[in-house]
């Protein structure tokens, strides 16, 4: 296991769209070491989702959880979790705003518009197909690391551009 680089905005790597991966390969283990590392690394830079790319590894792969504390998440939080191919479909048409950052975005933070509520699929770590309705945070989290599957980084969707503002004092 190893704590892995967090590519910067500017790497090649975070622009361009990521492979996706076949089940097969998740069933005989092939990435059993990816995951391994992105969890250690979300965990060491105290980040809430961490995408494959981001690490340098250009495939459809991401990594996120939702802490249980909080109005973030009434419901109780998510484990890290791992989703391989995700896919969408808006369940709640209607967009809301709120607060995002990003560990290849350093010390920014800005208001981004995303659905409200979706229908996620995605393979499990393992292979299994699953699939989840995600609403408010978690689908934020989760939209946003999808994001990077396909070169897209949170400012990219910003449209209050005045909100994006460092997050600390220099
Ligand atoms: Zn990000």
């Amino acid at each position: 296991m190893a704590i892995l680089k967090v590519m910067k905005l500017g790497a090649e790597v975070l622009r361009r769209p990521a492979a996706e991966i076949e089940a097969k390969d998740l069933r005989r283990g092939r990435f059993k070491g990816l995951f391994e590392d992105l969890r250690e690394t979300m965990v060491e830079y105290s980040g809430t989702g961490l995408a494959a790319p981001q690490v340098g590894s250009p495939v459809r792969a991401v990594l996120y959880m939702v802490e249980a504390a909080g109005k973030r998440s009434p419901l109780g939080g998510i484990p890290p979790t791992i989703l391989v191919n995700p896919s969408f479909e808006a369940e709640d048409p209607k967009e809301v705003e709120d607060w995002e950052g990003c560990l290849s975005v350093p010390f920014l933070s800005a208001r981004v518009p995303r659905p409200r509520k979706i229908l996620v699929r995605a393979l499990s770590e393992t292979g299994k197909p699953v699939e989840f309705v995600a609403e408010d945070f978690h689908a934020r989290v989760v939209l946003h690391e999808s994001d990077h599957l396909d070169g897209v980084i949170y400012l990219d969707r910003v449209k209050d551009r005045a909100s994006i503002r460092y997050t600390i004092d220099f």
